[in-house]
């Protein structure tokens, strides 16, 4: 696949759509999760779910509208999101009195509710998260990466202290990371992001930067401290242990259905589709091949082996389709199924089958005896597999030695010279909002986030050459 930006995004809707995940609608920016997309959702939901249970959160629902009053409370969360608003304007035939947005996320709402239920420090800390669809009517739209309507998380919470508050930040983040890294196999850089990336009306905010094929980055996850901004503008006030009435810390954190997007971006190839083994929603293909319907004992050895791979708890689909071996090859390869079994006459009588990884060229033999152990090794070496090639990938295309704007812009004519990808730069920044703004204005290249754990440490501004005060990641991003 060509990494060159057209040819990408042509790539990158093909395979989607060849892996039928979703359909477009009549509804501009709005898309239909098909059962393979939506089962992709279904995994990463289940992972995250699990641990925000584990450590302490509970789910609940919010509703969908929210008041046009309840975005003027907060002066920078209006103005962040604004632009991106739907709007309600009547309903039963009738103007409404009060315009009411489809949530763009739901800090307000909440904000607006968690004053009712917070009345004293016994009653804290909330944690509390909702899963949810959200809007942001987005001009330039990409399945799962960026659409008007999305599905994702939303946690919120609400501590006494600082201190509380930072802790809960921090845990959420390092969560992210471990789902990211663990079930989709993508590395993840942790980091916080510049002032002027930060999420509208935050004190603080972090993220989980991963990189694309082409080179570009997602931000796959955030997670916001809020101070007692909401507080402050919703009234969350508890009665303290020393009888006061003080406000709470909030905090926020979010991740979306652009995890998916991101598998498909990071491990698909040529071919299409590669889906790590644990978000796979069918993990293992069985086909047999030769002349197999003249033979019942084929079938009879897969069905065999389809429930010892059931009963194990592996998604196992058993495609005895009238359609040549050759497409089904490719049908289940263009859906990223991980690992294909074939079996023939053949293999039957030499008790051995053929196994195909689908990150893999060559195919195995696998003994039919051990085959279930087998492809229950496979499928955990190659979701191992898939993290180190995403890893080596991206540090081949990350670059440290670029200090000054005529060396990136040298990096950049370079890289489109010998067609190759720019990748990501670790740069320092002196911390003033003008050089960030005019990195991106010359190279479109903005600050991912100030990573926790920087390879090397840069100290001088990469666009004013003053000290700098931060290390930080820049790439074009989705
Ligand atoms: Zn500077």
């Amino acid at each position: 696949m060509s990494q060159k930006t057209n040819d990408f995004s042509k790539w990158y809707v093909e395979t989607i759509q060849k892996a039928d995940l979703m359909d477009y609608t009549p509804v501009r920016g709005c898309i239909a999760f098909k059962p393979d997309g939506y089962e992709l959702w279904e995994h990463i939901q289940a992972e995250m779910d699990k641990r925000f249970k584990e450590t302490g959160h509970r789910n609940a629902y919010f509703p969908m509208l929210i008041p046009e009053s309840f975005f003027q409370k907060e002066k920078d969360h209006i103005e962040g999101f604004s632009p991106e608003l739907p709007w309600v304007t009547e309903a039963a035939g009738e103007q409404l009195e009060e315009r009411l947005a489809l949530r763009p996320t739901s800090e307000t709402m909440i904000g607006h509710l968690y004053s009712n239920w917070i009345k004293s420090y016994r009653d804290l800390p909330v944690l509390i998260n909702q899963w949810a669809n959200v809007f942001r009517w987005e001009k330039k739209t990409l399945p799962f990466i960026r659409t008007s309507e999305f599905l994702w998380q939303e946690g919120h919470t609400a501590h006494v202290d600082e201190e509380d508050a930072r802790k809960e930040t921090m845990q959420m983040l390092a969560i992210y990371k471990e789902v990211v890294e663990g079930l989709l196999a993508i590395p993840v850089y942790d980091g916080q992001k510049t002032p002027s990336e930060r999420f509208a009306g935050a004190v603080d905010t972090f993220s989980i930067e991963a990189m694309m094929k082409d080179g570009k980055a997602v931000q796959a996850g955030t997670s916001h401290y809020l101070g007692t901004k909401f507080a402050e503008a919703f009234d969350i006030k508890y009665l303290n242990k020393e009888n006061k009435h003080v406000h709470v810390h909030t905090t926020s954190w979010g991740t979306s259905t652009r995890l998916i997007g991101s598998v498909i971006m990071v491990h698909g190839d040529e071919q299409g589709l590669v889906l790590p083994p644990r978000i796979a929603p069918t993990q293992v293909v069985l086909i047999p091949v030769g002349p197999w319907k003249k033979n019942p004992k084929i079938i009879e050895k897969l069905d065999e082996i389809f429930a010892a791979l059931k009963a194990k708890g592996i998604r196992v689909r058993l495609d005895d389709s009238d359609q040549s071996p050759g497409y089904k090859f490719n049908e289940w390869e263009l859906k990223g199924v991980p690992v294909r079994i074939e079996l023939g006459p053949r293999d039957l009588e030499n008790q051995q089958g053929l196994m195909k990884a689908r990150d893999e060229e060559e195919k195995v033999s696998v003994s039919l005896e051990t085959i279930v152990e087998s492809i229950e090794t496979e499928l955990e070496t190659m979701q191992t597999r898939l993290f180190e090639k995403a890893k080596a990938f991206r540090s081949n295309n990350s670059h440290t030695h670029i200090d000054s704007m005529e060396q990136l812009k040298q990096h950049l004519a370079q890289s489109e010279q010998n067609e190759t990808i720019p990748g990501w730069i670790l740069a320092g920044w002196c911390g003033d909002d003008v050089c960030e703004e005019k990195v991106k204005e010359e190279t479109k290249f903005t600050t991912r986030n100030i990573p926790f754990n920087p390879p090397v440490t840069k100290h001088t501004c990469i666009h004013c050459g003053k000290e700098a005060q931060h290390t930080v990641w820049f790439a074009r991003a989705y």
